[in-house]
């Protein structure tokens, strides 16, 4: 027996259990894994409150870092020893020791510590997929993302910058705007005191930009909308302030042929060679020192209940991992 998180109904960040739960052994084309780091994202907190639907009761969680223990038959891919992360569905990640199929794991290199790994797996791979295939960020581009000095945020400033982009990203604080000023934004904006569409067009000159990612949602996505210049990409990856409402097609044809799209990280991995891809390239970001990871806040595993607190509350910066 091995302790993990298990939730019976949504609701706050009581709901969350410290359980003990068999894990059992790998079937064919299964691993299991004693984890050393897990990742927290916002799409935890999504899950917990119900906001994304899942059958219950269940465990939380998307992703992890540690050390292959078992494999199941006709795993050739990975042996015992080998040092691994993951993001992957449904939820389950927050515990000790998991089994997953071996499919979703991919080797981490030596330079990669687990705490690393587990900050980086959903949040670097999120960036790299936003600034490269969702809309791909071209040198002398300017950019706008919101929360920047969050988990998301900070891969995705120092990743634009890295690739020649001017960065413009709004955040919640004045220290938070120091923050993110230190990982390549521009011109942070706070936007809990400022106009963050009138700052983009002053910053512009009045141009707009050509893309604006967005993960915060019912309370930025009109502003956000009145940022982009004609042509420009709408791109909605969150709503931790809440959903959007429907958008007219009407909203994007009258404010210059915009284009609009929802993307998540799974249907950028779906396949094993887009993770492969995806995931040699984040490593390499990270390998060069192009991209920094950044662990600003750790907490035990048994204590996940304080980390989603903070979250939500808008007290974390960078990243969060767990440790089991
Ligand atoms: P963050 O570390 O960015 O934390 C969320 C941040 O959102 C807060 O720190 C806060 O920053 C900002 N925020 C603004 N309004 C609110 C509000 N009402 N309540 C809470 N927070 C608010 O989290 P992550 O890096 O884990 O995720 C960032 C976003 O990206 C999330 O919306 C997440 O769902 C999304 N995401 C989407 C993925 C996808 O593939 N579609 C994959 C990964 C993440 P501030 O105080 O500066 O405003």
């Amino acid at each position: 027996m091995v302790k993990a998180i298990r939730i019976e109904r949504t609701g706050g960040p009581e709901v969350m259990q410290w359980v003990e739960v068999d894990v059992g052994a790998p079937g064919a084309g299964e691993v299991r894994i004693k984890q050393h780091a897990v990742g927290l994202n916002y799409i935890d907190v999504y899950f917990r409150t119900g906001h994304y639907p899942m059958s219950l009761p269940a465990g939380l969680g998307m992703e992890a870092a540690g050390v292959v223990t078992e494999v199941g038959a006709g795993v050739t891919r990975f042996k015992a020893g080998d040092r691994v992360a993951y993001v992957a569905r449904p939820p389950g990640a927050y515990a000790e020791e998991r089994v997953l199929p071996a499919d979703v794991l991919v080797k981490l290199p030596d330079s990669i510590g687990f705490d690393d790994a587990a900050s980086a797996m959903l949040q670097g791979l999120t960036a790299q997929y936003l600034l490269r295939r969702t809309f791909r960020v071209e040198p002398g581009q300017t950019i706008l993302i919101h929360a920047a000095a969050g988990g998301v945020g900070l891969f995705v400033c120092q990743w634009a910058k890295a690739l020649g982009a001017t960065v413009i990203g709004t955040v919640g604080s004045d220290e938070k705007a120091e923050l993110a000023k230190a990982h390549g934004c521009d011109y942070p904006i706070v936007y809990t005191r400022e106009n963050f569409t009138e700052r983009v067009k002053e910053i512009t000159n009045g141009a707009g930009v050509p893309v604006v990612y967005d993960s915060i949602g019912k309370d930025t996505y009109k502003g956000s909308l009145d940022c982009l210049a004609p042509l420009g990409y709408f791109v909605s990856f969150g709503s931790a302030s809440g959903p959007l409402p429907p958008i007219e097609a009407a909203e994007l044809s009258n404010r210059g042929s915009l284009f609009f799209t929802r993307p998540t990280l799974f249907s950028y991995i779906a396949k094993r060679d887009w993770l492969d891809t995806m995931a040699a390239e984040l490593f390499d970001v990270i390998g060069s020192g192009k991209v920094r990871t950044n662990v600003r806040q750790r907490y035990a595993l048994k204590d996940v209940a304080e980390a989603h607190r903070a979250l939500e509350g808008r007290k974390t910066t960078g990243s969060t991992v767990l440790i089991p």
